[in-house]
């Protein structure tokens, strides 16, 4: 059995080598494997500059790699897919984030887990709440769809 499940959000909104960003999220959830559950592709507005629409995903995991070393490798994937560092909300081939690990809590340099901003994010909370509808969030102890519920009454229009 493996040590650790982990929920990875994965977001592209720039064509790369494997085709749309639709493309490009299938592409990743191959390349990071052990997915034991994978949601819907949404397609999603840009929150930032921007033009470009995102495609954005989640994904259930399992693996025994700790989270620090399954971060090193969501990035060296990131490089391999073409990713350029630069603009914080610009186009993207594809951005892989952890956003919680069945362990609970990890702060270490460069990595913080859960992932702060997934409470507010409703592309991250919307494929999870397709996935693990009852993963609760071990800083708030509140689960994905109450989390979901209460983004979606603070923008009832979004
Ligand atoms: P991003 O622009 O989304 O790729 O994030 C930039 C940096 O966030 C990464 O290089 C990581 O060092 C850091 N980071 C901190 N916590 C996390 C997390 N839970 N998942 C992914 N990246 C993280």
């Amino acid at each position: 059995m493996p040590a650790s499940s982990y929920i990875i959000a994965l977001g592209s909104n720039r064509r790369g080598r494997h085709g749309s960003p639709r493309a490009e999220v299938h592409a990743a959830l191959a390349a990071i494997g052990g997915v034991r559950a994978w949601s819907r592709v949404h397609e999603t507005a840009p929150l930032g500059p921007s033009i470009r629409r995102f495609a954005n995903a989640v994904a259930w995991i399992d693996s025994d790699e700790t989270p620090g070393a399954l971060l090193v490798r969501l990035k060296a994937i990131e490089r391999a897919f073409g990713r350029r560092r630069g603009q914080r909300w610009g186009a993207r081939v594809i951005d892989l984030d952890i956003v919680l690990w069945s362990g609970g809590c990890q702060v270490a340099p460069g990595l913080v887990v859960p992932h702060p901003r997934y409470r507010e994010r409703r592309f991250v909370l919307a494929p999870l709440a397709e996935i693990a509808p009852h993963w609760r969030d071990p800083v708030t102890g509140r689960a994905t769809l109450p989390l979901l519920h209460a983004v979606d009454r603070r923008r009832p229009c979004a």
